[in-house]
């Protein structure tokens, strides 16, 4: 089972049911510094809000971007300290992958709501009892366009055109621009300029799901 919906306990989400026109961009991993810079310009260009789920190992090997993502106004998310998968991990294990990226956040001055998102959305058995126990929300997504099959390089085009394919109201968007990931950068100025002449409104997870 690989189940990216159903979660034996705690609050998961990976859309959210409305009409109105809201869609919120996800960023997974990171940050690595080399592109910050990139990053947080084609969001500034637009004005648009995004939710960073960073790595608390890769923020303490790149210092200052996570504090750079907060000046910018981004909400920060936790996906682990070191990108593990949190498949047969004990309740300790969970803590100690969780709790030290929650205090890279804090420190680097974030002050709201933190949620959480698994590496490798596989099935989660302790986690989830885990996330719950301490009130966590999980947030999945509902998009997805990246092709990490290892064949050859994925235009930017082909990742605007699969997410654009897939947006409705209410959905998340999973995209992985960090680590040289070009592509994927500019696919992100692709897909917002498109959903803005389609009506769409960018918000935060948080703001997305109240
Ligand atoms: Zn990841």
């Amino acid at each position: 089972m690989n189940s990216r919906t159903a979660q034996v306990a705690g609050r998961l989400v990976d859309r959210v049911e409305t009409a109105e026109k809201v869609v919120a961009l996800t960023f997974d991993d990171g940050p690595t510094a080399a592109d910050t810079d990139a990053i947080l310009w084609l969001l500034a260009q637009r004005g648009v809000p995004a939710t960073f789920y960073v790595n608390g190992g890769v923020a303490a090997a790149n210092p200052g971007q996570l504090e750079r993502l907060v000046a910018a106004g981004h909400e920060l998310g936790n996906h682990t300290q070191d990108h593990k998968r949190l498949i047969f991990v004990t309740p300790d294990g969970v803590a100690a992958q969780v709790e030290p990226t929650d205090a890279a956040i804090r420190a680097a001055g974030y002050d709201g709501p933190i949620t959480f998102r698994p590496p490798n959305a596989k099935k989660l058995v302790v986690a989830p009892v885990w996330l719950a126990q301490h009130d966590r929300t999980t947030v999945m997504w509902d998009v997805e366009a990246e092709d990490f099959g290892g064949g050859p390089p994925q235009p930017a085009s082909d990742i605007a055109e699969r997410v654009l394919a897939q947006v409705r109201p209410g959905s998340i968007v999973l995209l992985h621009p960090w680590n040289g990931r070009a592509a994927t950068q500019e696919a992100t100025g692709e897909v917002i300029d498109e959903l803005r002449r389609r009506g769409y409104r960018f918000v935060t997870v948080s703001e997305l799901i109240g």
